[in-house]
Order: C-alpha cells, then sequence, then structure tokens
C-alpha cells in the first residue's frame, strides 16, 4: 500500500517536473500543477478501468485464473480468489456434511418431517413419504394441516403441548387393515419442528392379542371353577346319597380335567414360544410315533361315538423326520384327535405318511365329518378361535391344538394346509421339507 502511495506521489513529482521543465502555459508553476492533476486523472481512469476489470471477474464466478498477474490489482485479486476458494470448499464441506444427515434421516426406519414455524413442510425422508402418502415435488413447502387431515393432529398442532404424541391412521389405512402411527412434534431452532412419525401397527395388534389372550384364558379357567365351585357347595349342603355323591364327583373330574388339559396346552405353547429351534441330528421313526397316535385315537373314538369310526392308518415303513418327537407327536395326535371329534361315529377317517416324489414327506388326516365353512379356515390356527364352541368343549377340546400345531410345524420348517367342504369332511395336511426326512436304511 504505502508503495503504491510512494509510485503514485512519484507518478505526479514526474508529471510536475515535465510540466516545469516544457511549460505550456507561460508560467512553469501552472503547467506543472496542470500536469500533476492531468497525471492523477490518468491515475484514476487507469484504476477506475482495472477496478471494472476486477468486477467483470467476479462476475464471472470463475476463479481458476486470477484478474491481474502482478501489482496492487493482482495483490487484491490473488486474495479475493483466495477467500472465494476456501468458501467454495467450506460450501461443498457444508454441502456434505448436509447430505450425510439428510442420508442418515432418510434411512431411519422413523418417518422424518422437517417442518418451518408456519407447520410447512421443508424436507421429509422417504419413510414419511409412505406414511402420510407426502409427494416430494408436489408437497414441498405445503401446510402439515392440508397434508394430514386429521382432528386428532390439527388440535395436537394447535395445543403446543408436545410432551406426548398421538395416534393417526396412517395414508393407507383402510377398515378391514387398519394402519395406526404414532406421530411426535419435537421443537428445534427458532419456531421450527421435527415431526417423528412411528407404524405401530404391529405393536397395538400385538397388545390387543395379549389382551385377548389373556381374557381368553381367564373366561376358559374361570367356566370350570365355576362349575366346580357349584359341585362343592352342593356336597356341602345337600344330603346326598352315595349314588348322587359319585355322579358329582364325576362331574367335579371332569371339569377338573378340563382345566388340567387347558393348563397342560397353555405350557405346551408357551414351551414351544421359548425354546431354541427342534434339532436337525435327531431322527424320530415316524411309524413308532403314529403306532401311538393310532392308539390313542381308537380310544377316544370308542369314548366319544357309541358306534366308533372306521379309522385306517396308511404309514410308510422305514421313515425318519428329525426334530423333537414330543413336539412331532403333538402336532399329530391334535390333528387326529381333531378328526375323531369332527367326525361323526359311523364315519371314516384316513391318516397316511408318505414319501412325496418331489422330495421330502407329507401327512395327512382326512375325515368324513362336520367339514368347516372356508370363512373360518384362515382362523382355524390362532389361539382359542373355534368354529363351533359346544362342540370343542364337549369333546374336550381348548380352542388350542391348531396353534399348537401351527407353531410345531413353523419350527419344523415344514409346512401346513387345510382344506375342507362344510358337511363332507376336511383334509389337514403337513408338508415336511427334503432335509428333515431320511430313509431308515440311510441312517
Ligand atoms: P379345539 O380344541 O376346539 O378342537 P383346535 O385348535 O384343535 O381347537 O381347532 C380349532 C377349531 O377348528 C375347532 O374348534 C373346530 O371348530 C375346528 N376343527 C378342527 N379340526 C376340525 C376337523 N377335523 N373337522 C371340523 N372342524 C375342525
Amino acid at each position: 500500500m504505502y508503495w503504491r502511495l510512494f509510485v503514485f506521489f512519484l507518478f505526479q513529482v514526474l508529471a510536475a517536473i515535465l510540466g516545469w521543465l516544457f511549460p505550456v502555459f507561460h508560467s512553469e508553476v501552472i503547467t506543472a500543477v496542470c500536469a500533476s492533476l492531468v497525471a492523477s486523472y490518468v491515475w484514476f481512469l487507469i484504476d477506475t478501468l482495472r477496478g471494472a476489470r476486477l468486477v467483470r471477474w467476479l462476475r464471472k464466478d470463475d476463479f481458476s485464473n486470477p484478474a491481474f498477474e502482478a501489482g496492487f490489482w493482482g495483490d487484491v485479486s490473488d486474495r479475493i480468489r483466495r477467500l472465494m476458494r476456501a468458501r467454495d470448499r467450506l460450501a461443498i464441506e457444508s454441502e456434505g456434511r448436509l447430505q450425510d444427515i439428510l442420508a442418515a434421516l432418510q434411512a431411519s426406519p422413523n418417518g422424518v418431517v422437517l417442518l418451518d414455524s408456519e407447520w410447512r413442510i421443508e424436507w421429509f425422508n422417504q419413510t414419511a413419504a409412505d406414511h402420510f402418502g407426502f409427494d416430494a415435488r408436489r408437497d414441498m413447502l405445503q401446510h402439515l394441516g392440508n397434508l394430514v387431515r386429521e382432528p386428532v393432529l390439527a388440535s395436537y398442532l394447535a395445543a403446543h403441548d408436545f410432551l406426548h404424541d398421538v395416534v393417526v391412521p396412517g395414508r393407507r389405512s383402510t377398515a378391514s387393515n387398519p394402519i395406526k402411527l404414532s406421530v411426535h412434534i419435537h421443537s428445534y431452532g427458532e419456531g421450527r419442528s421435527l415431526l417423528l412419525s412411528r407404524d405401530i401397527t404391529a405393536l397395538e395388534q400385538a397388545e390387543a392379542m395379549r389382551r385377548d389372550f389373556v381374557a381368553n384364558v381367564s373366561h376358559e379357567i374361570r367356566t370350570p371353577l365355576t362349575v366346580l365351585g357349584g359341585f362343592v357347595e352342593t356336597l356341602q349342603s345337600l344330603p346326598l346319597n352315595e349314588q348322587e355323591r359319585e355322579k358329582y364327583l364325576a362331574l367335579m373330574a371332569q371339569q377338573a380335567d378340563r382345566m388340567q388339559t387347558l393348563v397342560t396346552d397353555l405350557l405346551t405353547l408357551s414351551r414351544l414360544e421359548g425354546s431354541p429351534l427342534p434339532p436337525t441330528q435327531e431322527w424320530v421313526t415316524l411309524s413308532t410315533l403314529l403306532e401311538q397316535c393310532e392308539h390313542d385315537a381308537r380310544a377316544l373314538s370308542g369314548l366319544l361315538w357309541k358306534d366308533p369310526q372306521t379309522i385306517s392308518f396308511d404309514v410308510e415303513e422305514g421313515c425318519q423326520v428329525s426334530g423333537t418327537a414330543t413336539e412331532l407327536h403333538s402336532a399329530l395326535s391334535n390333528l387326529i384327535s381333531n378328526a375323531v371329534r369332527y367326525t361323526q361315529g359311523d364315519r371314516s377317517i384316513t391318516v397316511t405318511w408318505k414319501r412325496r416324489a418331489e422330495g421330502g414327506a407329507l401327512f395327512c388326516v382326512e375325515d368324513t365329518g362336520l367339514g368347516i365353512a372356508p370363512e373360518h379356515i384362515a382362523r382355524l390356527t390362532e389361539r382359542f378361535y373355534r368354529v363351533d364352541r359346544s362342540r370343542s368343549r364337549d369333546t374336550g377340546g381348548t380352542g388350542l391344538g391348531l396353534a399348537i400345531v401351527k407353531h410345531v410345524v413353523q419350527r419344523h420348517g415344514a409346512e401346513l394346509t387345510i382344506s375342507s367342504e362344510l358337511g363332507k369332511g376336511s383334509r389337514f395336511a403337513i408338508a415336511f421339507p427334503e432335509h428333515r426326512v431320511r430313509d431308515l436304511m440311510s441312517a
């Protein structure tokens, strides 16, 4: 800067000396002063032109080459160039950081919506788009309340009490397939807000199932308990003869058995849910297992029906299944005992076990009994789901048999298929995968 001032004054002094040496006017002093003034204007003009060049260079926004190579203006343009490069670097770094943060928000399993102080949408991730049906091109800067028209959300926003969340239906929610979203707003920055949405449908369903399960178990236990209590009261208060006492005690034993069966089934279910998957290196011989089932089925048929059913077992010998014997026994015997319980006395039941041409093996129970209407079939494996409650209870059912079968089948990598025609009969089949089946010979 000092050097520049020095050159400026030197330039003027030289002009003044030249004016003095070669006077144009009648006085050397006036010529020297005028020459010095002209030199200042020339200096000013050159500087203005250089300044204009610098402005043009700045407007181009391309700082790869300096506007001036050297001198004062070279220095200025070089410094500007360095500042601009530092700014660009900073902008690139900030942009990279912003993209990283947005990518992290995008990867969030929750819906994320950034809102300005007027509840206008500034950004949202794909999960939020799926939850609320937002469109990135259409809905940016739209008011949240215009896009999610739920009264509960409108009053939530109006109340400004964001300590808790609210539950709103999801975009694809229908009466038959309700979707529930938990929406929670968190304030940040100057009046801005972050909206987090979470799909809680499965959670709510699990909670509803848990409530139903507790209610069902209580109901199932309360009924025999009430009956038992009644009999105890009768025995205590009425003078009964031996025959009557025997009759009441037999009825009490029946109710106690019912509770016992229910508790056993509940324990079986909880064991199935809590224990590790069945081993693949332990082998169970199917014919032995089915001999026991056949014996039990015939005994049950004799007990339930005056005219026992014709039960035929067609079992391919020499075949083994890998898994847990008790679980497999429980599943197969449940299907067979259901066939006995839901088939009239004089009808027939066929149980088959066969290797399949495509690999694996098929266990199948076919009956010619009551059959099941199509609308019930998908729900049969739900806990406590019964088509005919009184028939189930009268024959000692707990409503848990097919739920147990479903669990065992899943745990063994097998598949359960149910087909039935009302009034004609039902077919329950379990297809075991190839890796769980082998011939005894190859053992
Ligand atoms: P339950 O103890 O009531 O038999 P399950 O879970 O074993 O419970 O079966 C659920 C329901 O499915 C039964 O209540 C019955 O209505 C129906 N069901 C099961 N097996 C048969 C069958 N072989 N024929 C007709 N209905 C059946």
